[in-house]
């Protein structure tokens, strides 16, 4: 790739993350109220008023804003633009990994459905502590289809590793929720699990189980800081979704360079 066309590409996969954002902010407020994520148009929660267009555009609407509704000055939290943002970010990162980096460019497509679930999921989960079926369940179409164009545009069709990959996230995470009659681990975290698994997997079993561990990982670590710091208890059940999807874009990244280095290290 030139550079021009690198530049392209990311002001492209960019902006498009940003418009994603935008919308994935109506997902999330809409959701789990069961509410149609295509109308009414935005309003305030504050006064109810319409926003207009131009006070809809991703990040610049809110700092232009300074964080205030238009009408009636009621503050506008920053996790609107703050999720927009992390889309962003996601965006440009599985972009760079899949077309610039050391990644399968086919792949692009199902990682950014995905990854974009996963931002929604994310901030839904830690505020409802539920991933709703709306939007896990039809992951799984959508990563078949997305694995099928990954498979045609490369030609190499990995299906066991995904199918390893899948299997052992069901296994991992569906264990413990079984174990331990749904506490910690809740049933949709069992039910997203395969299909991160499958796209890891079919990205390199490495990567499947370098995400699993860093999910765990991550998930005791942030369960010890909040024992410690926030005094929480034993039995405070914290959200898993956001361990799963984080740990599965550690694994995605790390996973293969981890691997190698591990082979090195075994001589
Ligand atoms: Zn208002």
């Amino acid at each position: 790739m030139t550079a021009l066309m690198a530049v392209l590409a990311a002001v492209f996969l960019g902006g498009l993350g940003l418009l994603v954002g935008s919308f994935l902010n109506v997902v999330i407020h809409r959701v789990p109220e069961g509410a149609s994520v295509v109308r009414p148009r935005s309003s305030c929660p504050g006064c109810g008023s319409m926003i207009s267009a131009r006070d809809n555009i991703p990040v610049v609407s809110w700092l232009i804003l300074r964080g205030r509704c238009r009408s009636c000055g009621e503050p506008i939290r920053a996790r609107y633009p703050l999720v927009e943002l992390a889309t962003m970010l996601l965006w440009l990162l599985l972009g760079w990994w899949a077309l610039a980096g050391p990644g399968d460019p086919g792949l692009l497509p199902v990682l950014l459905v995905v990854g974009s679930a996963g931002v929604a999921l994310t901030v839904i989960d830690l505020d409802h502590h539920r991933l709703p079926n709306v939007i896990v369940l039809p992951l799984y179409p959508a990563a078949l289809v997305g694995l099928i164009i990954a498979g045609v545009s490369s030609g190499s069709w990995p299906w066991i590793p995904a199918l390893v990959g899948a299997v052992l996230w069901l296994v991992v995470v569906g264990l413990p929720w079984l174990v331990s009659g749904g506490r910690g681990m809740g049933f949709g975290d069992v039910k997203l699990a395969p299909v991160l698994g499958a796209v890891l997997g079919w990205a390199a079993v490495s990567a499947a189980v370098t995400g699993l561990l860093a999910a765990f990982l991550f998930g005791a670590l942030v369960g010890l800081a909040a024992m410690i710091f926030a005094g929480a208890g034993r039995k405070t059940a914290l959200p898993f979704g956001p361990f799963l999807l984080v740990g599965a874009l550690i694994g995605l990244l790390a996973g293969p360079p981890l691997a190698s280095w591990y082979a090195g290290v075994l001589g």
